[in-house]
């Protein structure tokens, strides 16, 4: 499930309205006084807010939208693995700062500061991690390579999995798990 946009940042609600900008026609005008939608006024800048909220007044734009998403998550974990080579797991609790990494038998933890979370954070929002779509399956062959990365929220976890397909980011992903845990992660 992608990041979206229109549901409110502060109270969660999606009786939300866009905010619209410029000189409105006639109709659009109408269109507002319906409740359709918010008239922004003729000035518009690129920090403007796009959103209306009707529960609780709040306003915000897509950008807003995409940086709250990634403050709710809690913590992630990722698994790669396949035959021969067996499944690297990375676990990482964003709130404790801890980092399990494990394959197989062997397993290692590491505590981390909140700068590197803050820094994981930044590349997983680079990595359009939350947009990335829910399954990625190569229908035509029998055995390879699958992965899966659950996100840890407040609410509902999000999950994304894959069987020898893979987003185009997942190159840069497995690095920065790489980087993250000082391990293996393939
Ligand atoms: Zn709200």
């Amino acid at each position: 499930m992608a990041i979206n946009h229109r549901k409110c940042t502060r109270c969660g609600s999606l009786n939300t309205m866009p905010i619209m900008y410029g000189e409105p026609s006639y109709e659009a005008f109408l269109e507002s006084e319906q409740g359709k939608f918010k008239l922004g006024g003729c000035m518009v800048s690129p920090t403007s807010p796009e959103y209306h909220c009707r529960e609780c007044g709040n306003e915000w734009n897509r950008e807003d939208a995409v940086t709250h998403a990634y403050e709710q998550l809690r913590g992630m974990k990722a698994v790669v693995g396949g035959y021969p080579d067996g499944n690297y797991e990375v676990d990482i609790d964003f709130e404790e700062r801890k980092l399990v990494w494990s394959h197989e038998e062997e397993s290692h933890k590491i505590e981390l500061t909140s700068s590197d979370i803050e820094r994981l954070l930044y590349e997983l929002k680079w990595l359009n991690i939350l947009n990335w779509r829910a399954e990625y399956v190569e229908p035509f062959s029998m055995d390879g390579t699958s992965w899966r990365i659950e996100f840890r929220r407040d609410g509902r976890n999000l999950k994304k999995r894959g069987v020898n397909d893979f987003p185009e980011e997942w190159k840069e992903f497995c690095q920065l798990m790489r980087n993250m845990s000082g391990k293996e992660f393939r």
